[in-house]
């Protein structure tokens, strides 16, 4: 439980920086699944419900997609890498694995699926984290390579072309598991929800006294802190960050984001990036893209799309918000060094 406590914590100061609504108590129930702190809010009436169900879907998934449970799809798909055989694997865990894909060609060499070998040679699946030796580390590297992960969608199947390749959803699995639980929510006739997914929120409408929720980012290097509070409805806020997990050695800190082309912990100037959109899987896959992008690339990007927006905050302590957002975001109270600024298209 040690171990959760920090996660414990920062979900206890995110529900503390989203401001309740007005009338009746929320349904809610706070649980770990995916490796991390859940929380889901209901302030719909008969939320209840409604609200197991979303906790059942996302539990579901869990075990569908878990690199670490031997009984899951994923493990299924890994344990055969390299013997030809497509292994037939449920619908939704085919598509996850196309859009996941996907978003290795939009940014290139930025995120890729199949790293897992490298988070293996890191420590970060055992919890006995180091720094792998060169030798390692490029043995674990020649398994990285998403090209040769085929998924055949009419066939509900997926092959890792290369024995010893796994693929590891750590980066998008909550994002998606985000969507389905919002849509479970919604079917139910659910108006009024907060859902948090380790540092997924996604917002169901507004608060019912019908203004938007108040999300706060955290500041990346005081996470007890906002770094801004963004006004959401219907929408995903996904961060990624150095600081959600990582270790120190020999003076040096390493986190768990980590740049496919190097098989080192991404170094490219960010400390975190927040990225809303109405897609919580999109957010949660580009979260961790373009973090590993870096600030210019990543508005580059943001440039090219009409489907999001983002918070950057970056290592020389700039927090950089695009132009989509402006209206509904509010700088930190109190003066912690940044300078904030909004990014135009
Ligand atoms: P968190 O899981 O802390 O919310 P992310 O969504 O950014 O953060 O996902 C990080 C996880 O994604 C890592 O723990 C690892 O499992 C996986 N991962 C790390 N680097 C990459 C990458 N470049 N592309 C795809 N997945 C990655
Ligand atoms: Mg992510």
């Amino acid at each position: 439980m040690k171990r959760f406590l920090p996660f414990l914590c920062c979900l206890l100061f995110l529900a503390g920086c989203t401001a309740a609504p007005d009338a009746a108590e929320p349904a809610q129930a706070q649980f770990f699944s995916m490796d991390t702190v859940m929380s889901i809010r209901v302030y719909s009436e008969g939320g209840e419900d409604a609200l197991q169900a979303a906790r059942q879907e996302i539990e579901g998934l869990d075990k569908l997609l878990s690199r670490t449970d031997p009984d899951s799809q994923i493990s299924l798909l890994n344990s055969h890498a390299g013997d030809g055989t497509l292994v037939a694997l449920d619908d939704q865990v085919v598509q996850l694995l196309s859009f996941a894909k996907s978003v290795s060609q939009l940014v290139p060499g930025c995120f890729d699926i199949t790293i897992a070998p490298v988070m293996d040679a890191w420590g970060f699946t055992t919890e006995e984290r180091h720094v792998p030796s060169a030798q390692d580390l490029a043995a674990a590297m020649t398994l990285v390579d998403s090209g040769k992960l085929t998924v055949d969608e009419a066939a509900s199947a997926a092959r890792l072309e290369q024995a010893g390749m796994e693929v590891d959803l750590g980066a998008v699995a909550k994002g998606f598991a985000a969507g389905r639980a919002d849509a479970v929510l919604r079917e139910q006739g659910v108006t009024s929800a907060l859902l948090d997914l380790g540092g997924n929120v996604t917002t169901i409408g507004s608060k019912l006294d019908g203004s938007a929720w108040q999300v706060a980012v955290k500041d990346p290097q005081n996470t007890s802190e906002a770094l801004c509070v963004l006004s959401l409805e219907d929408q995903t806020a996904s961060t990624s960050g150095g600081y959600e997990r990582y270790f120190e050695e020999n003076g040096q800190t390493y986190h768990h984001i980590i740049d496919p082309e190097t098989g080192y912990p991404a170094g490219s100037g960010l400390l975190s990036v927040t990225v809303i959109s109405s897609d919580p899987m999109l957010a949660d896959a580009l979260s961790t893209t373009l973090f590993v992008a870096g600030p210019e690339e990543a508005l580059d990007f943001w440039r090219s799309r009409e489907d999001f927006e983002l918070v950057l905050c970056t290592q020389d302590n700039r927090v950089i918000v695009t132009e989509g957002l402006e209206a509904g975001y509010r700088p930190a109270a109190e003066d912690r060094g940044y300078t904030y600024e909004i990014a135009r298209r």
